[in-house]
Parts: C-alpha cells; sequence; structure tokens
C-alpha cells in the first residue's frame, strides 16, 4: 500500500467513523428542537375544563397549564368522530383528503396509508425519540400500527373502548391492550388505563430527558364505557363523568410536574385538545357538555368541532392568554415541520398551516385559514370563514331527552336548511341571518365550491380532484 492509498483510506476511517452532522442537527439547531406533547383527550366537550366554563367539574392542572400558557377559544379538529379526527392531526389534512372519514370498526380493513407523512415521521427526520400512549384508531392490522408509521413504541388500544364484548348493541371480539406490536391482555380493567397511561408516559419523558421526544397522549378517557380509578370515583359534583375529567386533569399534572421536574419547561411543547365534541346521546351523567356551543359529536355545529385547547410553552408562548384566531389540529404537523426546518413534500396538498406567529402571540397575527371546511363524512355541511359560518341544508341527530345511567338518550332526526351565523355575536348558532347578509352568503358559498373541486361532496354529487385513498389490506 503506497503512502497515497493509505492516507486516503485513513481518510475514509475518519469520515466513517466521524460521519459530519448534516446541517439540520447542527449544535445550535439542535437547541431549537423542542420536545412535544400532544395530550388528546376522547369525546371531551367545549366546557369540560375550569377554565372554558365548567360549572361543576374541577381540573386545577388545566387551568394553571392555561395561566402558565395560553388557551385556544377557536380550535377545530378534523371531523367530529374518533378516526377521522385522529387522521387529520397526524397528517395535517383533511380526513376528506387522506381517505379516513368516519370511525374504523374492529373488521375494518383500511387505516392510514403508508404513504401519507405523519407527525411522528416528521420528527424522527430530526432525531426524536416517538411514542403514543393511548388510543391509535388509525387501523389496527399491522401495517396500519403506530410502529410502521414513525413511532418507536406504542402502548395502547387499538380502537374505541366500547368495542368489546362488553357492548350489548354490537358484537366484538375482545379488546386487545398493546405494547409495540403485540397484544399483552385482552379487555384490560378500564379503571386504570388512565392511570396505566400515565405512568408510561412519565417513564417515556424520563428516558429520553436528554434528546428531543415527541410523545402523542391519546386517552381513552372520556368515551364511553366510562371508567375511573377509586381514588377519583365520587370526587366530583358533576357524577362519574367529571370524575373521569378530574383522573384526567390529575394525569395532565403529573406530565407538566415531570417535564419541571427534568429541567425541561423552557424547552417543551405541551398541547392539550379532544378529538371531537361530547357524545350527548349519554345524558348528563356519562357524556360532556359543549355549551354555549350547539350540539355535540357527530355534527358540523360548534360542538362537535370547536374543542378546548391549551398551549403551554414556558418562554415561547406568552402566559396566561388567549387566542381567537381560527386554528387547528391540521396545522400542528406544519407548523413543526416549519420550526425544525423539515421540508414538506412537494407532491401533495397538506392543508394545515404555520401557526407558530398565534401560539407565540404576535401582534396582529391572523389565523392561516381564510376558511375551514366542516365535512360529515363526505358531505360538505358548512364552511366558516372569519366570524362568519353558513351551514347547507342538511340532517343531524338532535338529542331530545335526558339520559340516566349510560344508556343512550333517544333523538329525532332534525333538519337544517341553508344558514348565516355570525359567531363573533352568535356563537351558539341560533339565529340565521343569512337574509341580511347576501354578499357574506356568496363569498362563503364561493369558498364552499373551492372545497367541493377539491375534495368532493357527496351532497352535490362532485368528486374531490385532490383525494388520497387510504391504506388497505393486500395493498
Ligand atoms: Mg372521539
Amino acid at each position: 500500500m503506497n503512502h497515497t492509498t493509505a492516507l486516503g483510506l485513513l481518510t475514509l476511517l475518519l469520515v466513517l467513523s466521524f460521519p459530519s452532522e448534516p446541517a439540520s442537527a447542527a449544535p445550535a439547531e439542535a437547541e431549537t428542537r423542542p420536545n412535544v406533547i400532544v395530550i388528546f383527550t376522547d369525546d371531551q366537550g367545549y366546557q369540560d375544563v375550569g377554565c372554558f366554563g365548567s360549572p361543576d367539574i374541577k381540573t386545577p392542572r388545566l387551568d394553571r397549564m392555561a395561566k402558565e400558557g395560553r388557551r385556544f377559544t377557536d380550535f377545530y379538529v378534523g371531523a367530529a368522530v374518533c378516526s377521522a379526527s385522529r387522521v387529520a392531526l397526524l397528517t395535517g389534512c383533511y380526513p376528506q383528503r387522506v381517505g379516513i372519514t368516519g370511525v374504523l370498526m374492529p373488521k375494518a380493513k383500511i387505516g392510514i396509508n403508508p404513504d401519507e407523512l405523519t407527525l411522528a415521521e416528521v420528527f424522527k427526520q430530526r432525531g426524536y425519540a416517538t411514542a403514543v400512549v393511548g388510543k391509535w384508531h388509525l387501523g389496527h392490522r399491522p401495517k396500519f400500527l403506530p410502529t410502521r408509521h414513525g413511532f418507536d413504541e406504542y402502548f395502547g388500544l387499538p380502537y374505541s373502548n366500547d368495542m368489546w364484548p362488553l357492548n350489548k348493541r354490537r358484537k366484538h371480539p375482545p379488546l386487545p391492550l398493546i405494547d409495540g406490536e403485540k397484544t399483552i391482555e385482552e379487555n384490560p380493567d378500564q379503571s386504570q388505563l388512565v392511570r396505566r397511561y400515565t405512568e408510561r408516559a412519565v417513564d417515556f419523558i424520563e428516558r429520553n430527558q436528554k434528546r428531543p421526544f415527541f410523545l402523542y397522549l391519546p386517552h381513552t378517557m372520556p368515551h364511553v364505557p366510562l371508567h375511573v380509578s377509586e381514588k377519583f370515583k365520587d370526587t366530583s359534583p358533576r357524577g362519574l363523568y367529571g370524575d373521569v375529567i378530574q383522573e384526567i386533569d390529575w394525569s395532565v399534572g403529573q406530565i407538566l410536574d415531570t417535564v419541571k421536574r427534568c429541567g425541561l419547561d423552557e424547552k417543551t411543547l405541551v398541547l392539550f385538545t379532544s378529538d371531537n365534541g361530547p357524545w350527548l346521546i349519554y345524558g348528563r351523567e356519562h357524556a360532556g357538555s359543549a355549551l354555549p356551543l350547539r350540539e355535540g359529536k357527530g355534527t358540523t355545529f360548534e360542538g362537535g368541532f370547536r374543542e378546548p385547547c391549551i398551549m403551554w410553552w414556558p418562554g415561547t408562548i406568552p402566559a396566561d392568554t388567549k387566542c381567537s384566531e381560527m386554528a387547528a389540529t391540521i396545522d400542528l404537523l406544519p407548523t413543526m415541520a416549519k420550526l425544525l426546518g423539515v421540508e414538506l413534500p412537494k407532491d401533495r396538498i397538506l392543508d394545515g398551516r404555520d401557526i407558530m406567529p398565534l401560539m407565540t402571540g404576535q401582534p396582529d397575527a391572523k389565523s392561516p385559514h381564510e376558511a375551514y371546511a366542516f365535512y360529515k363524512g363526505r358531505h360538505l355541511q358548512a364552511v366558516r370563514s372569519g366570524q362568519w359560518k353558513l351551514h347547507f341544508p342538511h340532517d343531524y341527530h338532535k338529542v331530545t331527552a335526558s339520559g340516566k345511567k349510560g344508556k343512550r338518550t333517544r333523538g329525532e332526526r332534525a333538519k337544517i336548511g341553508l344558514s348565516l351565523f355570525d359567531l363573533a355575536n352568535d356563537v351558539g348558532e341560533t339565529k340565521n341571518v343569512a337574509d341580511e347578509h347576501p354578499d357574506v352568503v356568496a363569498r362563503l358559498k364561493k369558498l364552499a365550491d373551492r372545497f367541493r373541486d377539491d375534495l368532493g361532496d357527496t351532497a352535490t354529487k362532485r368528486e374531490g380532484k385532490n383525494v388520497r385513498p387510504p391504506g388497505r389490506v393486500g395493498t
């Protein structure tokens, strides 16, 4: 071996042993990689947090989180049901764009498409440790599990907690509790889920305190059937539903305390919200309240789509403030990608936008959404722009009697005609002002047509031009 070859080999060895850091992971930038924790409850109503106006549920930890952070009063989910809402959060797209528009049942053969970029995969591109602890509900067949979609770890249920043999209305197989990709228990004791999820989440934070991490904590509760641990039983004047929220509040406190104990408070963004509004047919003892909003889960009224949202990141998000600009779960992925310098794929449309200016409270920051779409399945039922929301004629389920002891309550099919609501003055969508504002109606109709062209609409028999299929078993 001559001298030049030896030198060349030495150089190669050095390069191999000390790979140069990619520009994105330079030390200065490492400091700007915050940890991110998303706490996503299930079927919690807009009013079911103290600082969002609950008269009978105590949430001291969430209230403190809001005091130290920022409340978002006009924060939307992608759909008023579980799976569709979750796919929106994790892909930054309207559910109609990515093909999961309803609720996946244990028989489902579809799930999140492996070609979609998930929030976890964005974080992975910057070397984050990633975990989901809780309810997944984006497909339970192996190829759809979180571990195949950017999450290093998974502990929780693959779908809703009512999809189990004790559900008398439908026949379901045993409900699996999964660790990684393995079922470790069937039909787990649901009264222990909040505690077990919390312990697992705390353990994940402690194990990864020296590197950036993304923790997604989608609680199973307060989706029916409600269960609470002994310690929180009968602690709320609101009954079992209140007890469950108070246990979740305890859990939020455990997470925030762990972040502080690890000295990570100024390096960690924590976001709290719910996947959709309260399931009102289960009555007052077993369902939340969306007041002062209209209706709840399963509808395109504000009670279905608008959720209590708190963001906390001491030193970056201003304390004790609120933001009333329109923002949504679909915004999280593009916001994080921009913050981390991760380039988004150019071959597809994402619907979310960067909301960091709203999060950091920059003066005059406005919602990046000219309009927001409210679909039920593939039916475009309403659109909001600024203070105005226009409903197109549609049916909905109206709850007409109060249920007792977790029994489903009666309701009736109700109809709404073309209606314009001024959310700035009528957040409860009670007074149709379409006749007074024909110009606004015309403008919102145009915006709706754009959504129809793009995402489709069964009511007007329009195929969307830019929709992508869900993942399917066997493809
Ligand atoms: Mg839900």
